[in-house]
């Protein structure tokens, strides 16, 4: 059985939505918030850092890559697509997903309310084990930003 690690990390400002910010979503799941992420995307953080981790882990270009942030079509796109087409991608080399780990740095909002929700809502597009911890920035001057941090791993060759 080969296994692989990938390690993925994203990073959006956020702001009130009246300054632009957009509607906080994380893993899929649309979340009450009084700031939401600057992003060309729906600004995922979460999907974002998920979907790097596993396209690294199986040696393919990064998320920016194949989703330019210049790119019309990407303005305002539902960032599960991204994860569905790079689920698709390891699926296509033989891999799969064997468990993700999710950190996510933030001031607000907190994350361990939507817990269970976000991790199905991951678990629901990549068939694998998800778990994913809320921590804050402890006051220093990262506070106006969402932070992520992912570490997945890939698995192919498993017998039945
Ligand atoms: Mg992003």
């Amino acid at each position: 059985m080969d296994i692989r690690v990938g390690h993925g990390y994203d990073l959006h400002r956020l702001v009130s939505q009246t300054d632009g910010g957009r509607t906080m979503i994380l893993g899929g799941v649309a979340i009450d918030c009084s700031v939401g992420p600057i992003a060309h995307s729906d600004g995922d953080a979460v999907t974002h850092a998920v979907a790097d981790a596993i396209l690294s882990a199986a040696n393919q270009p990064d998320l920016g890559s194949i989703f330019p942030d210049t790119h019309p079509e990407n303005n305002n796109r539902d960032s599960k697509e991204f994860l569905i087409e790079a689920m698709d991608r390891i699926n296509s080399g033989g891999w799969a997903i064997g468990n993700i780990d999710i950190t996510v740095l933030c001031d607000e909002p907190k994350i361990n309310p939507y817990r269970e929700q976000i991790c199905d809502s991951l678990r629901s597009l990549v068939g694998a084990p998800v778990n994913i911890k809320g921590k804050t920035h402890e006051g220093t001057h990262r506070g106006g930003a969402i932070e992520v941090h992912v570490v997945a791993i890939l698995q192919r060759g498993v017998s039945a």
